[in-house]
This record gives C-alpha cells, sequence and structure tokens, in this order.
C-alpha cells in the first residue's frame, strides 16, 4: 500500500496526499506510525506558512509507533521496538552538547531528504519528525522505546504535550514541593503543567483559563483551585500579551514566569521593570519544557504506567489521518483535550 501524509504544499494548502518514504540511511529508523496527537504547534506551522520549514512540509510531531527498519549502525533498536518520536534530541557537537547541556542543542539531527512528495520533490517533516503520515524516517536519537503495555495512542503524548507541560514544571522551572502555581490555558500542555505541578508536589494549583469545560477538565487533573492568586510560579501556556502580564501580576515576591505557549510573530508585552526589580521576579522560557527524549521519555511512560500521569484522560477524540481537519476544527472550538490519529 501507497504511503501517505498531511502536507502543506504552498501557504494555507493542506491535504492528504501520497508520500514517498525511502529506506533509512545509516543512523536513522524507518518507523510504521501507530498513533500521532494534533498539537496546536502543527496549526501555527499552517498559520506561519511553514513557520522556519521549508515548503512543501509534512505536517505532525507528537507520534508513536513500531520500528520497520535500521540504518547502518543502529545497534540499540530493532524491528517491531515500539518508540516514541522525540522532536527534542541532541548531536553531540554543538557549542551547548560540549558544554554539557544537551538539552540545549543547537542542532538535534535531523534525516534530511527521506520523505517526498509523489512528484519526487522533497517534504521537510515538522520538527524533524513529521508524523501526520503512514510511515516517516528519523534519526534514532529521535526514537525512544517505551514499554509495550502503553498503549501507541497514550504513548503519542509523551512525544509533545505531556514532555512540554510536565518538563516544564520539573525542568525548566524546577516547582519544589509545597510551591504555589498557575496555569494559564487549561488544554493538553496546560493540564500536563497541572499533572507535573501535582507530581512535584505543589500545594496550590490554580487553573486560568477563559473556556468553563477548561475549568473542569482542570480540577480533575489535579488543580486545587480556579482563577487568579499569589503564587510562587505561572505557566503561560498560550503566549499573548494579556496572558503574559496576568500571569506576571500574579507572581509573588521571589515568583517565576514560565514562558510555554508559541506567540503569533510580533507579538508585543509591557512589563514595569521596577516592579519586576521589586519583586525580584524571575522570567523562564520554556523550549518544549527544554526536555531530552531519550532521557526523559522512559520516565514520563514510567509514571504514567503507575497511574502518577493520567495520559488516558487526555485521549478524547480520536480519528483517522483523514480526519486532520475536523481535528483542528475540535482543537480550534477548544471541543477536546487531544484528538489522536491512527493511521
Ligand atoms: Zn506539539
Ligand atoms: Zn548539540
Amino acid at each position: 500500500m501507497a504511503d501517505a501524509g498531511v502536507v502543506l504544499s504552498a501557504p494555507g494548502q493542506v491535504a492528504l496526499e501520497e508520500i514517498l518514504v525511502d529506506a533509512p540511511g545509516p543512523g536513522e529508523v524507518l518507523i510504521r506510525i501507530d498513533a500521532t496527537g494534533v498539537c496546536h504547534s502543527d496549526v501555527h506551522v499552517v498559520a506561519e506558512d511553514g513557520w522556519g520549514h521549508t515548503l512543501p512540509v509534512l505536517l505532525g510531531h507528537e507520534g508513536a509507533g513500531t520500528i520497520e527498519a535500521v540504518g547502518e549502525a543502529v545497534d540499540d533498536l530493532a524491528a517491531g521496538d515500539r518508540v516514541v518520536i522525540g522532536w527534542k534530541t541532541s548531536c553531540g557537537e554543538c557549542s551547548q552538547c560540549v558544554r554539557g547541556l544537551p538539552r540545549e542543542c543547537k542542532r538535534p539531527p535531523a534525516a534530511p531528504g527521506r520523505l517526498h512528495r509523489a512528484d519526487g520533490a522533497d517534504l521537510m517533516p515538522v520538527l524533524r519528525t513529521g508524523t501526520f503520515a503512514t510511515r516517516t524516517v528519523v534519526p534514532a536519537v529521535a526514537a525512544v522505546k517505551v514499554p509495550t503495555e502503553l498503549p501507541p495512542e497514550q504513548a503519542c503524548l509523551i512525544a509533545c504535550a505531556v514532555a512540554t507541560g510536565v518538563m516544564s514544571v520539573v525542568e525548566t522551572a524546577q516547582v519544589w514541593e509545597g510551591a504555589r502555581v498557575a496555569v494559564i490555558g487549561c488544554g493538553a500542555v496546560g493540564l500536563s503543567v497541572i499533572q507535573g505541578a501535582r507530581i512535584a508536589g505543589a500545594s496550590v494549583v490554580r487553573a486560568i483559563d477563559l473556556d468553563e469545560r477548561k475549568l473542569e477538565q482542570a480540577q480533575r487533573f489535579g488543580a486545587t483551585d480556579v482563577g487568579e492568586g499569589p503564587v510562587d510560579f505561572a505557566f503561560d501556556v498560550v503566549g499573548r500579551k494579556s496572558t503574559f502580564e496576568l500571569g506576571l501580576s500574579l507572581l509573588a515576591g521571589g515568583g517565576t514566569l514560565v514562558l510555554i505557549g508559541l506567540s503569533p510573530s510580533g507579538e508585543r508585552a509591557e512589563l514595569e521593570l521596577a516592579r519586576l526589580f521589586g519583586k525580584r521576579a524571575r522570567i523562564l522560557v520554556s523550549h518544549g519544557g527544554d526536555h531530552l527524549a531519550r532521557e526523559d521519555f522512559p520516565r514520563l511512560a514510567q509514571w504514567a504506567l503507575e497511574g502518577k500521569l493520567d495520559l488516558a484522560g487526555m485521549v478524547t477524540r480520536t480519528g483517522a489521518l483523514a480526519d486532520w481537519k475536523e481535528a483542528f476544527d475540535a482543537m480550534a472550538q477548544g471541543d477536546v483535550i487531544r484528538t489522536v490519529l491512527t493511521p
């Protein structure tokens, strides 16, 4: 059967189409996608005409699958292995990696030139992964084995929403036991921040969202309060002027604002420097929770199996690859926590 993928071919033009998938090269693996979550960042890629990726682009970056073949020099993975595909990996050679900061790697490895449109044109996979597809090719370092007990429909969420949300708490912000936390924007990433805060032992977890349904969900996932109040950590999962400024306004002395949400280009916020100084506030940027796929995915999968992380409850809608448009619409309407597509 021919391979298929959801392709952004020109600004505003997205369609499910036949794609060609090459055999993996040295250090690469070919993966059959079993499940892929539909993340806001894919909408961002479409809205920003590729978001830095060269068109045509293969969408999707939150995938789980099964290894079908491995290239030369791949000895820790084999056909049949169940994996989650990570978009944050490390090269081991850039200045950040050499400094011992692989989480801040500047050149995460890619597997360029393995995916094509039916006419042969190279496809650029979103964040080096391209999971809205029947199969994809990625560097072996991006394929992380997870226990087979974890269903792929749940495991795929670890690849972006859950890694971003949970690791923003435990890695980027390093929330301490007993801290007070606010989460602005309670979609899939926000609920993962809430779960991370619960795991970290936060004493207060405030959920803030304009959508009543999301506040109700937030309480099911561990929020202790709804609405504004003083906190030690505010997570802006939205990335707009209003949410950023709200997050800053909630900080108690010594508090930390963590920016997670992707802003539209040109978005600006204002802050009063004297107040920032007086509060000794910190502002951190969370790049996908500063996670590192190889180190963090096994831990997150284990937490899910132990019942500390609720992944099943986050999958509120499923569909086929052809349903990508309905999935985008459902996300825009706030009707879902996560849609998972099973190619
Ligand atoms: Zn994502
Ligand atoms: Zn590097």
